[in-house]
């Protein structure tokens, strides 16, 4: 099967041009990362790390959690997060429920260089600005119905995202602008308004 990185194969083919072309973004996100990285003396993984627990509940701050996240094994996670106990920006709380378990918190430390370096993104929101709405909405739905389509050959997880969760109804109103349902929020919901990101997300089957 020819490449979707063969520049001739691209020219005649849409789909690998699309891939090719999310391809290219992604080499963006590695970018901005890896510059405020080796400005912080800290690796992406590392950033990413500070983030997620700046803005998670600390229900949802174990080792495993952060794993599952970010597709990583909890000896990975463990290492990162020995670096940045090492650095202070991290600590353990020993669970009260479960002492084989531990809580990770931000230190203030670690909280305040969290909020410093979760606008590394910017940049790339700002310069949506320059594109309308009806554009916007438009790459919403397909990056929505790509992911979902991902999700359902089993390429990725969709972990916190509506087609996992249990509270999802596909579909429910077909020829309706607004075709699916949360029966939590007891709402039909219009591709926009999916969720990447749900505090609410329940997952079908428990783990
Ligand atoms: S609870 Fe959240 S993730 Fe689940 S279906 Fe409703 S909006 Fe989507």
């Amino acid at each position: 099967m020819p490449s979707i990185f063969d520049p001739t194969e691209q020219n005649k083919n849409i789909e690998s041009k699309i891939i090719a072309g999310l391809e290219r973004i992604s080499r963006v996100f590695k970018f901005l990362l890896w510059d405020i990285a080796k400005n912080e003396n800290l690796s992406p993984i590392q950033i990413q790390f500070l983030i997620f627990l700046l803005y998670n509940k600390p229900s949802r701050t174990y080792t495993t959690d952060i794993a599952n996240e970010f597709n990583l094994t909890k000896a990975t996670v463990s290492d990162a997060i020995a670096s940045l106990e090492e650095k202070n920006l991290v600590e353990k709380h020993q669970d009260i429920n479960d002492k084989r378990r531990y809580l990770l918190k931000l230190t203030p430390k670690g909280k305040k260089i969290a909020k410093q370096l979760s606008t590394w993104a910017d940049v790339l929101k700002d310069n949506l600005k320059n594109f309308n709405q009806r554009d916007k909405e438009i790459i919403l739905e397909f990056i929505l119905k790509l992911i979902e389509s991902f999700y359902e050959a089993g390429i990725i997880t969709a972990q916190r995202m509506c087609f996992s969760c249990l509270y999802f109804q596909k579909n429910a109103y077909p020829n309706s602008n607004a075709p699916h349902h949360c029966n939590l929020l007891n709402k039909p919901l219009s591709i926009i308004e999916l969720r990447l990101d749900c505090e609410d997300y329940t997952p079908i089957q428990a783990d």
